[in-house]
């Protein structure tokens, strides 16, 4: 069975409520999407409500993500938000592990692994994020983080979660305004790998686990990551925070793997 194509997009600390539902609306309306692609769009937490109510309103295909949440389910922590607030709020997806939380705010593999076994508890879709930093590219051991990170981060998870997992290989020296594009060269063997590491774990369903690309994508870039064999999709942040980009950002993949256009 062919695999389907995942294209999304994580607005990190960008856009008010007002601004994420008319993105969601205005989306609605520029894209026909075809059969065996699944949009996703990740505003931050504060949008959530508008976002969701919205989708609901309008039986929205798209899947709403939420960029992080804490592993328990209530108590102390300030700041933080559970698995069950994210599911009254009809949210389809939470966002783990993005480099920017492992980076800036000092998440741990271990952190990451709570966190993937409270949502699939929840019966929350995970969207695993994984990359190595560039000095572990630099001295080679990029595919040992890689590995370390799935390790860890589905440590025990039960294989019948499965279906609700997808992984985006993001190197962290490719995301962001600092970012270097990576080449499709770079992300194939990546993306392979991490198809080994999840097969070998949880046997034929890991393999078929979706590998997304993430990483400095733009219209001109991402038909050379869609077309290679073991890339399901794109996680894009900058290209895709206005209509116009995710449109044409989108356009541009599709071409590629359906041989057709939005219209
Ligand atoms: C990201 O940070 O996850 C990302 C993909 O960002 P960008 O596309 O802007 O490099």
């Amino acid at each position: 069975m062919a695999r389907r194509f995942l294209f999304g997009t994580n607005f990190k600390m960008n856009q008010t409520p007002a601004e994420s539902a008319a993105f969601l609306e205005a989306l609605a309306g520029a894209v026909v999407i075809p059969d065996g692609a699944q949009l996703f769009v990740i505003p931050p937490f504060t949008s959530l409500p508008a976002v969701t109510d919205l989708a609901g309103a309008t039986n929205s295909p798209v899947w709403i993500g939420a960029q992080n949440m804490h592993w328990a389910d209530a108590g102390a922590y300030t700041g933080e938000i559970s698995a069950a607030m994210l599911q009254a709020l009809g949210v389809d997806l939470v966002l783990l592990g993005h480099a920017e939380r492992r980076g800036l705010f000092h998440e741990s593999d271990r952190d990451i692994n709570r966190k993937v076994l409270t949502a699939f508890e929840r019966g929350l879709r995970v969207l695993l994020c994984v990359g190595e930093t560039a000095d572990e590219r630099a001295f080679d051991v990029g595919g040992e983080t890689v590995a370390r990170q799935l390790k860890i981060g589905l440590h025990d998870i039960d294989p019948a979660r499965l279906p609700l997992l997808q992984i985006a290989y993001e190197p962290v020296w490719s995301i962001g305004a600092a970012g270097v594009p990576a080449r499709p060269d770079d992300v194939e063997p990546m993306a392979r790998l991490i198809r080994d590491v999840v097969g070998e774990r949880f046997g034929e369903a890991g393999r078929d686990v979706p590998v997304l690309y993430g990483g400095s994508v733009d219209a001109a870039n991402a038909a050379g990551f869609v077309a290679l064999p073991d890339i399901d999709g794109l996680f894009v942040g900058r290209a895709a925070w206005t209509v116009d980009g995710f449109r044409s950002v989108l356009d541009a993949s599709l071409r590629e793997r359906f041989g057709r256009s939005i219209g």
